[in-house]
């Protein structure tokens, strides 16, 4: 008989697992409560990157007199945008159900609840149905932080959900928060026209993040007007007729016409029968060994509830490796377990930014010895073109052997140019390896080269 795998939630991690084991042979059923393609995928990463791109077009339009154009409208229109977005859902939802029904995979739409080791129970307003399983997978994602000491009134005061678009464009919108979330968000609403204030808690945006690569961006923002309130950490939000009051913990106070809390996500666990099944937790997410096993070795945890990386490519990669670990189909000369270390990751803003394995910054608190090779975007001839020369790229590779070990990019274009650090990284290529390639010309990706001469 063929093994019986349950998978809860339908986002990346749920279903790249199910196509994956299904192909493997695998009877699989994935239980959904709301949007095939994932809640956290599909309403929030997806929306925000299509409205930073509405945004990003817009300042494109507003800068291109000075390429030989005439001035165009760029009044916003909320109304076509929220079209937009919803319609890019639809779509990707269409095609995830279509890749699923292709692969036989059996979609069940209810709120799944674990019954015992073996038993998942679904429920929806069709009925109940208990689902017998050799393996379940856990992928049901995570769902955006509210503090106690904000009233969340989707209008006014928002989470990032609230905000695909908003139902009026922010005069002055708050961001609380500077992580990756928080500074898209800014970038995002000033590129439409909202004057922004940004509350950072610490004295960097980006905390965490290479102090060059932050500061590059820190730079940006204030070239375009946004205020920082740096080392204030947010403690109330009132609202006030239409405008909306901060209070931070060193006395400051924002005005503003609304409010978005980006203060990170809380995983989606509370009601999932864990204990019925002996899983443990840990602060709500199933802390799982290098194979995603959790402490009950037929039950799995990938995405973002599995507390690593909260990254959808991540989820995705995770959710592959659960099916072929579950379906003994591993191939022990190929197989290699998920470096978190080396994922690359992008913020979109503008200049967008990306880095990839070790960051210069970490190297030296390390003490390790690096080679780090930088060479600004000003120099390749197709930022001349682009009219847009900001922005730097950075190799950090082994000075012994010349294998790369990380990389940073500021500049257009840096989400799809790390694809060529990731792949060094993951694969310990090194810095000539990248230089001997013959690349495109005009293009940023000579900067790439140039860093790795
Ligand atoms: C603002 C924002 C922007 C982001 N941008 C990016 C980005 O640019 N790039 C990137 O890689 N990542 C990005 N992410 C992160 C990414 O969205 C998540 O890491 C990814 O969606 C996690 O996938 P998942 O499968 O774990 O969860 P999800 O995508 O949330 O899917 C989990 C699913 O489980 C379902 N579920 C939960 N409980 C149950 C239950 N009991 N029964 C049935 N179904 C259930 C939920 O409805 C949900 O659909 C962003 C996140 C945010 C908040």
């Amino acid at each position: 008989m063929a093994t019986r795998i349950v998978i809860i939630g339908g986002g990346p991690a749920g279903n790249s697992c199910a196509t994956t084991a299904a192909r493997l042979g695998a009877d699989v059923v994935l239980i959904e409560r709301d949007v095939i393609g994932g809640a956290a995928h599909l309403r929030d990463c997806i929306p925000s990157k299509a409205m930073i791109a509405s945004g990003n077009a817009r300042s494109f339009l507003r800068r291109s007199v000075r390429m030989g154009l005439r001035e165009v409208s760029s009044e916003l229109d909320l109304a076509k945008l929220g079209e937009r977005l919803r319609a890019i859902e639809r779509r990707l939802e269409t095609q995830t159900r279509t890749l699923l029904a292709s692969q036989r995979v059996e979609l069940v739409h209810g709120t799944a609840t674990i019954i015992d080791e073996h038993t998942v129970r679904s429920e929806s307003g069709a009925g109940t149905i208990d689902h017998e399983a050799d393996i379940i997978v856990l992928a049901t994602g995570s769902r955006p932080r509210i503090p106690e000491w904000a009233a969340i009134d989707h209008d006014r005061v928002m989470t990032t959900r609230d905000a695909y678009p908003p139902a009026s464009l922010p005069s002055h919108a708050i961001v609380i928060g500077s992580g990756v979330t928080g500074v898209e968000f800014v970038h995002l609403f000033e590129s439409m026209g909202s004057d922004v204030t940004l509350v950072v808690s610490r004295q960097q945006v980006l905390p965490g993040k290479d102090p060059e690569v932050a500061a590059a961006l820190e730079e940006d923002f204030l070239r375009r007007g946004v205020r920082l309130f740096k080392g204030a950490r947010a403690t109330g939000v009132e609202r006030d007729g239409d405008e909306v009051i901060v209070h931070c913990d060193d006395g400051r106070v924002a005005r503003g016409s609304h409010v978005l809390l980006a203060i990170g996500s809380i995983p989606n666990s509370e009601d999932l029968g864990l204990e019925n099944a002996g899983v443990e937790t840990d602060r709500g997410y199933v802390p799982v060994d290098r194979d995603l096993q959790s402490n009950v070795p037929h039950i799995y945890a990938a995405g973002d509830l599995s507390g690593r990386l909260p990254l959808s490519s991540v989820a995705t990669m995770q959710g592959r490796k659960i099916a072929e670990h579950a379906m003994g189909a591993l191939n022990p000369e190929r197989h290699r377990y998920i470096d978190y270390d080396k994922a690359a990751s992008a913020i979109f803003t503008e200049p967008e930014i990306a880095d990839v394995g070790l960051a210069e910054a970490d190297a030296f608190s390390e003490g390790r010895k690096v080679r780090v090779t930088k060479v600004p975007f000003a120099s390749a001839a197709k930022a001349l073109i682009n009219d847009d020369s900001r922005g730097f790229v950075k190799i950090v590779s082994d000075p012994a052997t010349g294998v790369v070990l990380g990389g940073s990019i500021v500049g257009r274009h840096a989400a799809e140019l790390i694809s060529v650090l990731a792949l060094a990284v993951t694969n310990g290529l090194t810095v000539s390896d990248i230089h001997e390639s013959l690349l495109v010309h005009p293009t940023l990706a000579e900067a790439l080269s140039e860093a790795a001469e």
